[in-house]
């Protein structure tokens, strides 16, 4: 029997992926140190989990619990299968032994109000609900990827073509029309799984009690405005964010690369990172390391081993398995040396982007590293590769205009001269000015929004003020 004078408890199911944890993190630690809940993580896996992943969860308050569930089988997916389709088949047939914890959570005298799962964990639902607790999403991207997710069961009726074959753009409600090739991977193959998968989540959205969404107002209002329209069946939406890691403890002890930071001159260094999860071609290794060459502006690279099928390859686990700076050009360490740092797989990216002598960001605009960015004030150079990157760059560069976005050629590869110029053009340009006067009005937004905590503390009242299972 739950006890009534318990602290309340949420369960927190992360789908897999880094992206998706290290923000529920933050939702976690707001939870313990501001409203007093009790946590605990539930970890679904196919048994692949990262060293990343282990420690941020290693080094969690101790009101923050975290289980890993036994390992799922995947064998039977086919070798192409994609991202989401795994996501969603990892948390389905960890169920059962989500029921589990469910029940020794509860018997343990654990009041759990509510079970928070994101993007696509709508199948926990149906255990919260076994348990009487109610179930919430917390959804880790934009506001504009929320809209459409509320919008996309209506598009799939109204559109019978591609997406991307589309001639009018996808009007998605309240943000700037966008064109259907530029939304996010998994509706670009309306036949395959993953879209299955999708949609059948959209439509389950609707069964939360509430979601909370990683954005906040002055950076996303038509988004937010036309999610928060009451509409029956429609589960209120509360924009919590921007919920990023800020936390420099772990990271900054004997950091080769913030070191380096120090003994640059202020505001002079681009960093360049694509994600837990990004990978690039071998061809386009070298043409952004003679981008970054010919730009003659300080760098930080973060370089992960090449693949030359998929953008993501390291999406559920950010170890290289290489050494990467085997496929760096010729001599390049060399001729960049003093001027531009490369380390190997991962950089403590929020000290890097908080730091005073980082002046740019060339991101494959994951949602996280773009929220870090603007609360760090740090302007961008956009490069999306999978996800709903190619959205976040869309508005990042056409609506909220903080962005420069450098431009593929016919073979698909970004060039170096493009690279350079971007590069050029964001650390000393015109236009590189403008974007970042801009970013620095989203910084001062953003810490306004963080010392209020208003949304969240709505959801928080709604949580404590619930009756224990
Ligand atoms: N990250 C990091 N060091 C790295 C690469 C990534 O600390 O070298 C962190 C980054 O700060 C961010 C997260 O990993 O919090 C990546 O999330 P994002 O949504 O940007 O992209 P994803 O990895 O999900 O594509």
């Amino acid at each position: 029997m739950a006890q009534t004078d318990a602290p309340a408890h949420v369960a927190i199911l992360p789908s897999p992926g880094m992206g998706h944890l290290i923000p529920l993190v933050e939702l976690a630690k707001r939870l313990v140190h501001q409203h007093n809940f009790s946590i605990t993580f539930v970890i679904p896996t196919d048994g692949s989990t990262s060293k990343a992943q282990r420690s941020v969860l290693g080094s969690l308050p101790s009101a923050i619990h975290s289980v890993f569930l036994p390992p799922v089988n995947l064998s039977d997916l086919p070798e192409d299968v994609k991202i989401e389709t795994t996501i969603s088949l990892t948390v389905a047939r960890s169920l059962p032994s989500l029921r589990d914890v469910f029940r020794s959570l509860v018997d343990g005298g654990a009041r759990v109000v509510a079970l928070v799962v994101d993007l696509f964990g709508t199948d926990a639902f149906d255990v919260a609900r076994e348990f009487n607790v109610s179930p919430y999403i917390f959804f880790p991207s934009t506001a504009m990827a929320l809209s459409l997710f509320f919008y996309l069961p209506k598009l799939d009726e109204m559109v019978s073509c591609e997406y991307r074959e589309m001639q009018e753009p996808v009007k998605i409600p309240g943000c700037l029309p966008i064109h259907g090739g530029e939304l996010l991977d998994p509706t670009q193959d309306r036949k395959n799984d993953a879209y299955k998968w999708l949609l059948y989540h959209t439509k389950r959205y609707r069964l939360a009690e509430g979601v909370m969404v990683n954005s906040f107002m002055d950076l996303e209002k038509g988004a937010i405005k036309a999610l928060q329209e009451v509409e029956p069946g429609k589960p209120t939406v509360y924009p919590v964010g921007p919920l990023v890691n800020m936390d420099s403890r772990a990271a900054v002890e004997g950091s080769e690369c913030l070191k380096w930071l120090d003994d640059q001159p202020h505001g002079s260094v681009l960093f360049v990172s694509f994600g837990s999860g990004g990978t690039l071609s071998l061809d386009q290794i070298t043409e952004l390391a003679l981008g970054l060459e010919m730009s003659e502006q300080r760098f930080l690279w973060v370089v992960r081993s090449p693949n030359d099928e998929v953008s993501n390859a390291t999406f559920f686990s950010v170890d290289s398995h290489k050494d990467p700076f085997d496929f760096l050009p010729k001599g390049f360490s060399d001729r960049t040396k003093g001027r531009g740092l490369a380390v190997p797989s991962w950089a403590p990216q929020p000290q890097v982007l908080s730091h005073g002598s980082t002046g740019g960001f060339l991101t494959h605009c994951g949602w996280n590293s773009t929220l870090e960015s603007v609360v760090n004030g740090v302007p961008l150079i956009v490069w999306p590769l999978y996800a709903e990157q190619k959205m976040n760059a869309w508005m990042l560069t056409k609506d909220i205009k903080v962005a420069l976005r450098p431009k593929a050629s016919e073979n698909g590869l970004v060039g170096r001269e493009e690279i350079a110029n971007a590069v050029r053009g964001l650390m000393e340009g015109e236009e590189g000015k403008r974007v970042r006067n801009r970013m620095k009005d989203l910084k001062e937004a953003a810490a306004r929004v963080l010392s209020e905590d208003g949304s969240l503390s709505e959801v928080a009242h709604r949580w404590n003020n619930q009756k224990c299972t």
